[in-house]
């Protein structure tokens, strides 16, 4: 697949999702690429250090997973084969919006999907399909980045430590930081005489406690994600929960709070926490369901986003992923929009090559762009929280930007059409702009075609999991996939 003549090299910076996705990206335009990680990286999907989020829940929009398809054929094959479910959209989820209850409509051939699965096995899965296809890609564990090659004008490579404390230089033609929320390309800029590049933070304190339960018996496979929006219109601080059927007959429970309404650390108190939310569902489902191991918190949800696109940056530097654009991850966005972002950074490396001397500033912009979706619809709601820190208060363009996504909102829970065009955005399939057209300006103001839903619709096999019945002994309705 990758291109005889050309001989540049790539080293990428971060061997998780958007450095290995960016390597698939730029495999068929290099002759070399080298992903160096600090971290060990496993042979089979297990925990490393290096990736603490995998101990909550990740919920990958069929936007991402397609795009991560598109980048690694047979990487859906590969999840599956592992346990991994392909769950249907909106039939296979309970979602409670701020404007009410989503109609779990029944598709015959259903355009979204989300895939339900551990972070340890995507990743793992990733990894595996890269180095499959493209045996020039090498991994490189337990290697950091000590300085970078080149001046203020052009990278020329990087020196990188390897665990046993050897430094090696390694020339390449682009270097790209994707080490996450520890975006260590900043640091290693201003080593080589780079001013600081300017970044906006909108930061809704969001803090996340997570905990995997043993499915109860009957929602092992064929289960719906279960996910309890917080509303930032009254005035409170939010609260978030979801719960995501994965491998192993598991489901990945995450729940979350806005600075003011945080869950703890302590397992005793996990499921009064649950209970706290806008509706009891998620509660009561745990009730039935085992905990598996302890909870674990995470702090990392600031949205914090660095300009590389409008800076001075030498040529042959690029950063993807969080280390360039990280969200706050109850919206769920940040595997898809790392891999929307090394799509495009495909496009680019196809269009100029990778020793191109604008390549990197284009493939930088092309970055950004492609974040800006996941940005625009994390902060659009999130400067709307009580308590939030961010540059300015919401402004005129902010509140019409709310009412409108919130107008849709509501027209969507009771709308086919709509909810189809409304997802298509949420997934990252489509960018924003295919919400604006005069058809959905008119149902955002007609609002739902068919009355509100009072609460969740149960399918009979999962209101008897919910009660404690016999699943088996119930008829099991219309399924979710899985
Ligand atoms: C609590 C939580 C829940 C989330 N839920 C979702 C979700 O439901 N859906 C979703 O799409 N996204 C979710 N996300 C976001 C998602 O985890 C990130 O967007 C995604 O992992 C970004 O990938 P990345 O490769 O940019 O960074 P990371 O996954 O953070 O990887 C960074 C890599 O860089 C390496 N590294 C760091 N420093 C160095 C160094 N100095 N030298 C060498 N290597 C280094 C690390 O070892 C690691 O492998 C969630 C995040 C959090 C925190």
């Amino acid at each position: 697949m990758h291109d005889p003549r050309s001989s540049a090299h790539a080293v990428v910076i971060g061997g998780s999702l958007a450095g290995t996705l960016t390597a698939a990206a730029l495999a068929p335009h290099s002759g070399r690429i080298t992903v160096i990680d600090r971290d060990v990286l496993p042979d089979t999907p297990l925990p490393r250090r290096g990736l603490p989020q995998a101990r909550h829940a990740h919920v990958l929009w069929s936007g991402g997973a397609r795009a991560m398809e598109a980048l690694l054929p047979g990487i859906h094959d590969l999840w599956r084969e592992h346990g991994a479910h392909r769950i249907p959209i909106p039939q296979g989820m309970l979602s409670f919006a701020p404007s009410g209850w989503f109609r779990r409509w029944h598709d015959e051939h259903p355009r979204h999907y989300a895939i339900g699965a551990g972070r340890d096995l995507m990743d793992w899965a990733v990894r595996q399909q890269l180095t499959r296809l493209h045996p020039h890609v090498t991994l490189r564990p337990a290697c950091t980045p000590v300085r970078l090659l080149g001046d203020r004008r052009g990278v020329r490579g990087v020196e990188v430590r390897d665990h046993d404390g050897g430094t090696e230089a390694l020339e390449a033609d682009l270097i790209v930081d994707a080490t996450g929320r520890a975006a260590v390309g900043g640091a290693l800029l201003r080593a080589l005489g780079v001013p600081e590049v300017a970044e906006t933070r909108v930061d809704a304190g969001v803090v996340y406690a997570s905990r995997r339960y043993r499915a109860p018996a009957g929602a092992e496979r064929d289960w719906p994600i279960v996910s309890l929006q917080a509303d930032p219109s009254n005035g409170r601080p939010g609260g978030i929960g979801t719960i995501v059927p994965v491998e192993s007959g598991e489901w990945f429970v995450s729940l979350s709070g806005t600075r003011g309404h945080h869950p703890t650390g302590d397992a005793a108190a996990f499921e009064d926490f649950a209970r706290t939310l806008r509706h009891p569902v998620a509660a009561d489902l745990l009730r039935r369901a085992e905990p598996v191991g302890d909870v674990t918190l995470s702090r990392s949800t600031p949205n914090v986003r660095r300009h590389y696109d409008k800076a001075r940056l030498p040529a042959g530097f690029l950063a993807v992923g969080d280390a360039a654009t990280a969200c706050n991850p109850v919206y769920g966005h940040g595997m898809s929009s790392a891999a929307r972002s090394a799509l495009a950074v495909g496009r680019v490396a196809a269009e100029t090559g990778l020793r191109h001397r604008d390549f990197a500033k284009r493939a930088r912009k092309a970055v950004a762009r492609e974040a800006s979706a996941a940005w625009t619809l994390a902060t659009g709601q999130d400067i709307f929280f009580t308590g939030v820190e961010a540059p300015a208060p919401p402004g005129a363009a902010d509140r019409a930007a709310s009412w409108y996504v919130n107008a849709l909102m509501n027209a969507a829970i009771g709308n086919h059409d709509v909810v189809q065009r409304f997802t298509d955005v949420m997934m990252l399939e489509e960018p924003a702009g295919h919400l604006v057209t005069p058809g959905m300006v008119v149902a955002a103001l007609r609002g739902p075609r068919v009355p509100k839903l009072g609460g969740p619709v149960l399918t009979p096999r999962e209101q008897a999991v919910l009660d404690g019945a016999d699943p088996v002994a119930t008829h099991t309705g219309p399924g979710t996939g899985g």
